[in-house]
């Protein structure tokens, strides 16, 4: 089945970074589109207009806003919700996270807790709130974005790794459940991309270190957003029809070289 052509996503996260790009591709392949995010506006102050207004002018397809924090599963439920309108949610995208590092030694309750309430609690519930939809009807496709970080450890980055490992997990015991309902569940492990996250939050694209992890990639560039978007693409159409249950790594070759 295809999952995109005559059906509607929702992309958690949607309105800035990589979560912006899957929803124009989204779009490109068919789907209407439901970006759920905390803020309507992109993160990166040059993307002027809001996704769904761009899905709209750019593409055949339909899109909203939805004020979304992934946190909060009945915001989530309410974001997976709107799809009904769509004909209802047979591609889900559980992109939105955040990103910090920090000596072990040092992370707070407070800062563990609302990182994994982000990443791993929006993720689960996030998927919960589609399968049931999808479950229902006619199958459907889940897209989790982990990291390379959750492939393998990284000095100063326990939190975010132990969530995003988290998710990997998570995506191969929901594709052991929800397969045989005719689910696929899938995870993107994507390697440095060139958005607020890293340039941002944690400024590794752009500094020193960025030069260095630069030397480790053997494509010898960064990834644009539209990297992960075509991996996310694939999940979700009739061309992944028959993965289920995998990780694929979009990082140069970073990770296994
Ligand atoms: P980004 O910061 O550019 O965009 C993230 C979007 O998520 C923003 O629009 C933000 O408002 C939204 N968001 C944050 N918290 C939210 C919440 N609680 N509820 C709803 N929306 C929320 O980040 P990005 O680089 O596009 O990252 C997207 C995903 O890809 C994340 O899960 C990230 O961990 C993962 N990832 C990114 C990279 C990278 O190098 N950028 C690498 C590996 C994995």
């Amino acid at each position: 089945a295809d999952f995109l052509d005559d059906g509607a996503a929702v992309v958690t996260g949607g309105s800035s970074g990589i979560g912006r790009a899957i929803s124009l591709a989204y779009a490109d392949a068919g789907a209407d589109v439901v970006v759920a995010d905390l803020q309507r506006e992109s993160r990166d102050p040059e993307e002027d207009v809001p996704t769904a207004e761009l899905v709209e002018a750019e593409t055949d397809q339909s899109a909203v806003f939805v004020e979304c924090d992934v946190s909060d599963p009945s915001d989530t439920e309410a974001a997976v919700a709107a799809a009904d309108d769509f004909g209802g949610v047979t591609a889900m995208v559980n992109n939105a996270g955040v990103f910090r590092g920090g000596d072990f030694l040092d992370v707070s309750e407070e800062d563990f807790q609302s990182l994994l309430d982000v990443n791993l609690k929006g993720t689960f519930f996030g998927a919960q709130a589609a399968a049931e939809r999808m479950v229902a009807g006619d199958g459907g496709a889940i897209v989790n974005l982990s990291s390379v970080a959750g492939l393998r450890g990284s000095a100063g980055f326990a939190t975010y790794c132990a969530s995003k490992g988290a998710v990997r997990l998570l995506t191969y015991s929901l594709a052991a459940e929800l397969g045989p309902q005719g689910v696929r569940v899938n995870a993107i492990h994507p390697g440095l991309v060139d958005t607020a996250m890293t340039t941002e939050d944690v400024p590794i694209i752009g500094s020193e270190s960025g030069e260095q992890y630069l030397d480790g990639i053997p494509l010898g560039r960064f990834a644009d957003t539209g990297d992960i978007a075509d991996a996310a693409v694939y999940l979700a159409s009739a061309a992944g029809d028959y993965v289920n249950g995998e990780s694929i790594t979009v990082d140069g070759g970073m990770t296994n070289t």
